[in-house]
């Protein structure tokens, strides 16, 4: 008969096992802080989040305690921060060159993206029921797309050529009398192309068509300006830039009909009620203001970089291919693609060396999907799940991109040797 095992046993192999795991895994049970093997560690996952500046850390943490007051209160307290935020305003609208009062903060990115889309075209009673996008959009944008798509609303999603880049031909083309919104991004978050977005911007006003742009990873990494682009509404994002997590923006141009997602107070000018997020918006604004005074020094530094980088790792792994090579990227992302290699063991491997990258799979119900950008540029499954994303940043070295082109070729060697496909077949002797 089953004898069961004393309960002693069963808690002591339960903590053993979990005590072990935590070890592995590289946390510690009291502090929950990684505990991070003594190497250098190379951080070139940029397009993923970015470290806060320092200097934007200190703007932010008054407004967390001494300067607390709710930006809506009419008391010194709340003047206090209203200023806050409208100082912020200003500079966040000066990095894209817009209207202070045409920004509405929101919580990131994905709530910009939202709040555009189904802003412009969720209206129940519109009788325009057609949007335009691309398949290579940011999940954010392309999710809101298919959410409206299940609500009666035609959704066209418009191909992109071999280098990553939207035809704006096919963008006319796709075209109808019921178009009310075009929402195409500036540069692809997982290859750095970036959309011809003047022309579209052109096509949409011609059309009488609504525009909008997701600009979360073009922000601070090349010049912007929403008139020359002719958008009407604009996203981004603070952590890309150096700001901190969960604070965004979107830019509305004056006289756009955008309805709000969310209803309470009348903030943001009826755009986003809530009571706003003082340090986060604080630190939107002086990233922004950082972003301006640097813009043209990061994107010579970092391009130059990226450059010896690729150069430096197709130089010394055969077969390995830049995704999105032959368009205009952002400066600093670079998609590589290496024959025979999963992804995502180079990612570990990469991880286990120190060198933070990332891949553009998505993992769903156990099994790893290609990443949706890499397809439609016309890339095989295998040869996107072949792709690693690097993004490099405004603390990137020559010496970090020295040792990493130093580090891939041998990861990629050592995983070619043992992969199962490489090993020769044993003769029947
Ligand atoms: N759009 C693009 C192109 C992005 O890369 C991201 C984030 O990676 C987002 C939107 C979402 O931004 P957030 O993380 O601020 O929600």
């Amino acid at each position: 008969m089953y004898q069961s095992k004393p309960p002693q046993l069963a808690v002591f192999l339960f903590l053993y096992l979990s005590l072990t795991v935590l070890f592995f895994t590289g946390y510690s049970v009291r502090g929950r802080e990684p505990r991070l093997p003594n190497i250098h560690r190379i951080y070139f996952d940029h397009n993923a989040t970015t470290p806060v500046d320092a200097e934007v850390l200190a703007a932010m943490l008054p407004y967390f305690s001494a300067e607390f007051g709710n930006a809506s209160s009419i008391h010194s307290f709340g003047q206090g921060t209203r200023g806050a935020v409208e100082r912020a305003r200003i500079a966040v609208a000066a990095l894209i060159g817009a209207q202070a009062s045409e920004i509405a903060f929101t919580s990131g990115g994905t709530e910009s993206d939202n709040l555009a889309i189904f802003g412009i075209a969720g209206g129940e009673s519109s009788s325009r029921r057609h949007i335009i996008t691309t398949q290579i959009e940011h999940s954010a944008a392309l999710h809101s797309c298919e959410a409206l798509a299940k609500r009666d609303i035609d959704v066209t999603f418009v191909p992109v050529n071999r280098a990553g880049v939207v035809d704006p031909a096919e963008v006319r083309r796709a075209l109808r009398p019921e178009t009310v919104l075009i929402t195409i991004m500036h540069a692809n978050n997982e290859i750095g192309t970036l959309q011809p977005l003047e022309e579209i911007g052109r096509i949409a006003k011609e059309a009488d068509v609504w525009f909008h742009a997701d600009a979360v990873q073009s922000v601070g990494k090349v010049p912007l300006d929403v008139n020359a682009l002719g958008v009407d509404l604009l996203s981004l994002s603070a952590h890309k830039i150096y700001g901190p997590k969960g604070v965004g923006a979107l830019y509305v141009r004056s006289g756009t009909p955008m309805e709000p997602l969310m209803f309470g107070g009348s903030h943001e000018r009826d755009r986003r009620p809530g009571t706003e997020n003082v340090p986060g918006i604080v630190g939107l604004g002086r990233a922004a203001e950082l972003a301006r005074e640097k813009l043209s020094e990061d994107a010579a530094r970092i391009s130059r970089l990226r450059d010896i980088f690729e150069r430096g790792v197709l130089a010394a792994v055969s077969g390995a291919r830049v995704n999105g090579a032959d368009a205009a990227r952002v400066p600093n992302t670079s998609n590589i693609m290496f024959p025979e290699i999963s992804s995502e063991s180079l990612l570990i491997a990469l991880d286990m060396k120190g060198l933070a990258c990332s891949s553009g799979s998505a993992c769903s119900s156990g099994a790893v999907n290609p990443s949706h950008v890499l397809t439609a540029i016309g890339l095989a499954a295998a040869e996107a799940r072949s792709s690693l994303r690097f993004s490099l940043g405004r603390h990137t070295t020559e010496a970090d991109v020295d040792l990493v082109i130093a580090m891939i070729p041998q990861e990629v060697a050592r995983l070619r040797a043992i992969s199962p496909e490489n090993k020769k077949p044993v003769l029947a002797k």
